[in-house]
């Protein structure tokens, strides 16, 4: 047996990694929204985020207009997309050009989805990519082929997780197997669904450790301030939200108001997932800025700040310490 290297006699070596900040936007789907979303970008890049990720339409139906705001991110921003892609919608043969399109111009960082299935329960052609996992083995295969193209680093392939059950899945130990199938297959972290109750990110990290699972599992987290928004996103993923939730928001007397409520609640869950151990939170935001820079300055996360020449600087003393209060 060879002796422990001195990185192994040396544990704490690295030392501990700043909380990661990430945002998911969606691409614009009129010139008005466009110029709104610029201003929210511009509003989300003053914070330093580690990345942005960008939404694709389950049915490829966005597509050009996805790789348009990556392209601008990537040429016009500091910012680092994360483009999501999904199965449903394209040919396997698509979506390799798409991964090579994004590879070409920059990007390192994909989320790899299945999408969810059109509602008309249509069956999908064949030959199309079933599975996440299926997906995640298409990207390592594509990135394999340009490796040289690639010496300025790795593609970061992400995946969904579940706090609770999938709508289509069996149950949330099935959930547990897939994610644990999704790691095996090359993904090396997760993004999780939204979640309404403090408890569910952490037994969810609970579960997934003991089954193996030992990717990053970031909690998404919504700003919790519209009623409509909470029940469209309720419909469209199956999460339900914490009913009290709702009737503190119904009764509000003002905007400002349910604002405070749901900015408050937002906070509640975030600083649950990081107690648990987040390595991070991805701020679900709608293309609004206003409720998810008030959730981050309440959250007061330790992060190092980018200057204006790109050096790190760390957060001051009382971001730290108000952050550690608030644990
Ligand atoms: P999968 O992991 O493939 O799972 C889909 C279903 O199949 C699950 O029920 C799972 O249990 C089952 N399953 C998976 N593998 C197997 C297997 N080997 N054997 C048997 N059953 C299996 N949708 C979009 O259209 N565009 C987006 O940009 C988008 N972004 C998202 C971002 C995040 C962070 C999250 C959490 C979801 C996002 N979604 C998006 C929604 C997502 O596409 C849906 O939740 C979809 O229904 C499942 O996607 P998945 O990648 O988890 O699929």
């Amino acid at each position: 047996m060879s002796p422990p290297s001195h990185i192994e006699t040396h544990p704490n070596l690295a030392g501990a990694a700043p909380v990661a900040l990430s945002y998911e936007l969606f691409p614009p789907r009129s010139p008005a929204a466009a110029e709104s979303l610029w201003t929210t970008i511009a509003e989300l890049e003053a914070t330093s985020p580690d990345y942005v990720s960008v939404t694709y339409g389950a049915s490829g139906s966005n597509r050009d207009t996805a790789v348009e705001l990556i392209n601008r991110l990537v040429q016009e921003t500091t910012l680092r997309p994360l483009a999501h892609l999904t199965c449903v919608g394209n040919s396997p043969q698509e979506l390799a050009e798409i991964i090579g399109e994004l590879l070409d111009v920059g990007v390192r960082g994909i989320l790899a989805l299945r999408g969810d299935q059109p509602k008309d329960g249509g069956v999908p052609p064949e030959g199309s990519l079933r599975y996440a996992q299926d997906l995640i083995e298409l990207i390592r295969r594509v990135e394999q082929r340009r490796s040289a193209l690639l010496c300025a680093g790795k593609v970061a392939v992400g995946v969904a997780a579940y706090p609770t059950r999938h709508p289509e899945s069996p149950s949330e130990a099935h959930d547990i197997e897939v994610l644990l199938a999704k790691q095996r297959s090359g993904a090396d972290f997760a993004i999780t669904q939204v979640f309404f109750h403090t408890e569910q990110y952490a037994d969810l990290l609970t579960r997934a450790r003991r089954a193996g699972v030992t990717i990053p599992i970031i909690p998404g987290v919504m700003p919790l301030t519209s009623i409509r928004r909470l029940t469209r996103l309720s419909e469209l993923t199956g999460v339900e939200p914490a009913p009290e939730l709702i009737e503190r928001l119904a009764a509000a007397g003002s905007d400002a108001e349910r604002a405070r409520i749901g900015v408050g609640a937002t906070v509640d869950l975030a600083n649950a997932a990081l107690d648990a151990g987040a390595p991070g939170i991805h701020l679900y935001t709608f293309n609004e800025h206003t409720a998810a820079l008030d959730v981050l300055d309440r959250l007061a996360l330790p992060r190092p700040r980018r200057t204006a020449h790109g050096a790190v600087r760390h957060s001051p003393e009382p971001r730290i310490a108000a952050r550690q209060l608030a644990s």
